[in-house]
């Protein structure tokens, strides 16, 4: 999962989270319990540059004598 900002908007506690994506939205304030609001952090993905993928090293063993 994920972490996620948070902060409440009743005791002004900003804390860090585990949520799932279903529920990323809003977390439990951990010091008062109320709902907090999710944060925009630096979580942005910008465009990712076109790179070549190559294939993974594949490595063929002699078979055994037999
Ligand atoms: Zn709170």
């Amino acid at each position: 999962m994920p972490l996620y900002d948070y902060h409440c908007p009743d005791c002004g506690h900003r804390f860090e989270e585990f949520r799932p994506m279903a529920e990323r939205d809003h977390a439990p304030c951990p010091k008062c319990g109320k709902e907090a609001d999710k944060q925009l952090s630096g979580f942005f993905s910008p465009r990712s540059t076109s790179s070549s993928s190559t294939p993974p090293p594949c490595g063929g063993g002699g078979l055994p004598g037999g």
